[in-house]
């Protein structure tokens, strides 16, 4: 029989794991696939970890794995589509705002003969007019400086073949943008739309710094655009100053009344010195981004994982071995 991998990274979902357990049973139920529920704690501080524990006491199909820090959502995924042996691996959040009764309609498109079944959020419920009007504006952005195309409301809710799940896992970037990196990866994908539902429980996880870091990776991956701006804006400074320097000297050999020019320097000074600051900061953010590829850290630490059928290990860079089920 067929087995179904489902990948949920969870922060401090303590009271969203058991509600979110059942709805996945149930919605597995009447499929005739076997599953396994990948839980990846991405350094919970609340009572998740216990409650995971209990899951894989009370349930064989339940595995979690436990990071050693709070590394965040995208590579908490990385590690648990590291870690799934499923012949579909299905990825999602904990929190219920992918509903687990799609899970469904997802693995019917797999059926069909579809390798990736990316959903798109269509609107979120309860979602402020700021975080919808902030996240379309995104999207534009990024689409206009990225060279792969971006679906803007693409979420992290996906249905992938092993087969791309492989190919997946050669990407080992530290500076990830799931969603890019599989749009651009091929395949035979297609979408599915879902309007997502608010949160079961507790608040969001990602804080506006969080949220402003990840908005980064996804231009600062796609695109080297921010680095043409330097030049663009250096070109154009430059014209602007020689049209300067046109007037500067019609002040002092034509029109012959030359005034100390205070203004004008301190003007041109300011302005220089911002257009090179910004210029410095642009490349500094892509010199640090090679900094921390460069130094080829890995990804993530598990503090105690799943144990591994060693056959179906392809993960041949990945330095953080899972120790035995404790
Ligand atoms: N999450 C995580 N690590 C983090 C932040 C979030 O594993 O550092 C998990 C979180 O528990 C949830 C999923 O990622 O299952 C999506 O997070 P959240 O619901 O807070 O994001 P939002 O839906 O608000 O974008
Ligand atoms: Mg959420």
């Amino acid at each position: 029989m067929k087995l179904i991998s489902i990948v949920v990274p969870v922060y401090n979902e303590e009271d969203n794991i058991r509600h979110f357990y059942v709805a996945v049973c149930e919605a597995m139920r009447p499929l005739t696939y076997t599953f396994e529920l990948i839980f990846v704690d991405d350094g919970s501080k609340d009572r998740s970890r216990e409650i995971l524990r209990e899951l894989e006491r009370e349930d064989d199909r339940v595995q979690s794995i436990f990071l050693a820090r709070n590394s965040g959502h995208q590579l908490a995924l990385t590690c648990g589509l590291d870690h799934a042996d499923g012949d579909a691996v299905i990825t999602m959040d904990g929190d219920m705002q992918h509903p687990p009764e799609l899970i469904p309609v997802l693995i019917a498109k797999w059926e069909q003969g579809f390798e990736v079944v990316q959903t798109i959020r269509k609107t979120t419920e309860g979602v402020s007019v700021l975080k919808k009007f902030t996240s379309s504006m995104y999207y534009k952005l990024l689409n206009f400086v990225s060279k792969v195309h971006i679906q803007p409301g693409g979420s992290d809710f996906r249905l992938m073949d092993r087969i791309v799940v492989r190919a997946f896992r050669r990407y080992r970037e530290h500076a990830r943008f799931i969603r890019g990196m599989i749009g651009a990866m091929g395949y035979r994908q297609t979408q599915l739309e879902f309007i997502a539902p608010p949160r079961f429980a507790g608040v969001s996880k990602f804080s506006p710094r969080k949220m402003l870091h990840f908005a980064l990776d996804g231009i600062m991956a796609y695109s080297t655009m921010p680095l043409r701006f330097g030049l663009y804006s250096g070109v154009f400074c430059g014209m602007i100053s020689f049209l300067l320097l046109l007037h500067v000297l019609y002040t002092k050999y034509i029109a012959n009344d030359a005034v100390p020019g205070w203004a004008t320097i301190t003007a041109c000074v300011l302005f220089f010195g911002g257009v090179q600051l910004c210029i410095l900061g642009i490349m500094g953010e892509y010199i640090g981004r090679i900094f921390e590829e460069v130094k080829n850290r890995p990804l993530y630490l598990i503090a105690r994982g799943k144990p591994r059928d060693e056959t179906t290990d392809d993960v041949s860079v990945h330095e953080a071995r899972p120790c035995p089920r404790s």
